[in-house]
């Protein structure tokens, strides 16, 4: 939408505040959003003139920003290739030094380091990333100084008052562990409001929540920000040992990311030909092992193309998007659903007798006739794609055939019948002239 999208800008340029991204976002996400960056402005202001700043807080702070920078920096490469493959909300690991912060110095300190070491991640990090707009890192920043202003106010309810050297260590332990919760959740609400008004219609547990292994990263550098409390306590030299292990974390991060992204259908986000060959090859295994029996259904939507050439590439996109999530909602998770590129999918449903899965693909033949679309040609015209049909082809193993290869082949022979005879129905490979449903 923005003209910089097709060009290759070196640099950020300033843009005039009518034209920020921000005031595209939905309404009410954008109320939430700058709410909670007025609390945060407020509070810090407030906070500013209450809490005494002594020399040895600006010397913790500036340590602790030190550490940060040092540490983005030496990440940057791996943290930009992070943020620009993430399509979920994004953890980046500064909670490792905000955590300390928020316990150990005074609010306007907490904020001022939150700044720095933001601005630093959205100039160094993700710079010049299309989809990290400068409203996101301010956003992500105002969350930050938030969920540490609740982890301090907890922890200091907990110590009755700031946290000392001369405290107990059993007591500092105790509310650094509440720190650590109270910071988690709080992050975890903002968030999820925020994203749940960024995209009402879209809202899955999933979407909101993040998966388990963005909350997991969440709280292990939470942890590992809980331990250099102690550390910056009583031998703040050893903070450097934390280098180590956050580089090989955010590494492994990438890794997993990577290997995810290898196994899945960009698109769609079900799993790409060969990641569902090889786990359809496992289901062949337990089959044999148990004498079991699984089907597969291959499902091509009808004139398809029609939607390309109408609509154009977009509309054709959401069409396929729309019936990827169609086929996930209407499948157990351990049944495999892949995209076999184009406008073939192929589910396995694990167990299901060719008598069953002709009965589920019948079922799903008629969802998606009723599906309904709504999309945008490619010059942005809103359109609604209703009335479509697939034929689908449905073959067991080990009747259809020995192999994972042979029962496809024998579902795909399936789809060509049901395109031949008319399309919009559903046809088992057992019998390919017994068809199981037709078109009203
Ligand atoms: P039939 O009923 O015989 O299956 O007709 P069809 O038009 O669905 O099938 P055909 O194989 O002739 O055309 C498939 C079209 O799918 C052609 C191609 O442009 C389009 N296509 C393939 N991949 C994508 C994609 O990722 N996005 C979009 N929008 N279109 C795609
Ligand atoms: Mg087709
Ligand atoms: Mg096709």
């Amino acid at each position: 939408m923005k003209s910089e999208a097709t060009e290759d800008p070196p640099r950020r340029r300033w843009v005039a505040v009518g034209e920020w991204s921000l005031w595209q976002r939905p309404r009410h996400w954008v109320y939430f959003t700058l709410s909670t960056e007025a609390v945060t402005v407020g509070l810090t202001v407030a906070a500013f003139f209450i809490f005494p700043i002594a020399g040895d807080d600006v010397g913790l702070f500036a340590f602790l920003a030190a550490l940060g920078l040092v540490h983005t920096e030496a990440t940057r490469k791996i943290e930009r290739m992070r943020r620009t493959l993430n399509v979920t909300p994004h953890i980046n690991m500064t909670s490792v030094w905000m955590l300390p912060a928020a316990l150990l110095l005074p609010p306007p300190l907490v904020a001022l380091l939150a700044v720095v070491l933001y601005t630093h991640l959205g100039m160094r990090s993700w710079g010049n990333l299309e989809h990290v707009a400068v409203h996101k890192t301010v956003t992500n920043a105002s969350t930050m100084i938030l969920s540490c202003y609740a982890t301090a106010f907890a922890a200091t309810f907990f110590l009755t008052g700031p946290i000392t050297a001369t405290l107990d260590v059993k007591a500092i332990s105790l509310a650094v562990i509440a720190g650590v919760i109270v910071h988690f959740l709080v992050a975890l609400i903002i968030t999820i409001i925020a994203l749940y008004l960024a995209e009402p219609d879209q809202a899955t547990p999933e979407r909101l929540f993040g998966s388990y292994d963005d909350n997991a990263l969440e709280l292990t550098t939470l942890c590992l920000g809980g331990l250099m409390i102690l550390v910056l306590m009583h031998q703040p030299v050893l903070s450097m040992l934390m280098f180590l292990p956050m580089f090989v974390l955010q590494r492994s991060m990438l890794a997993k990311q990577l290997e995810e992204m290898a196994s899945k259908d960009m698109k769609t986000g079900l799993l790409n030909a060969v990641t569902w060959h090889n786990r359809g090859e496992r289901e062949i295994s337990r089959a044999d092992r148990s004498a079991g029996e699984f089907s597969v259904l291959m499902i091509d939507l009808d004139y398809f193309k029609k939607i390309n050439d109408t609509y154009g590439h977009l509309a054709g996109d959401d069409m396929l998007i729309s019936l990827a999530e169609l086929l996930k909602r209407e499948t157990r998770s351990h049944d495999l659903v892949g995209r076999f590129g184009g406008e073939e999918f192929v589910v396995l449903l694990a167990g299901a007798s060719e008598r069953e899965a002709l009965a589920a693909a019948d079922r799903i033949r008629e969802l998606i006739v009723e599906l309904v679309v709504e999309t945008r040609t490619n010059e942005g015209t809103p359109v609604t794609i209703t009335d479509r049909t697939a034929s689908i082809g449905v073959a067991s193993y080990p009747t259809a055939g020995e192999s994972l290869d042979e029962v496809l082949a024998a579902a795909d022979a399936a789809v060509y019948v049901a395109k031949e005879s008319g399309r919009n129905r559903v046809v088992g490979a057992a019998n390919r002239k017994a068809l199981v449903a037709t078109a009203g």
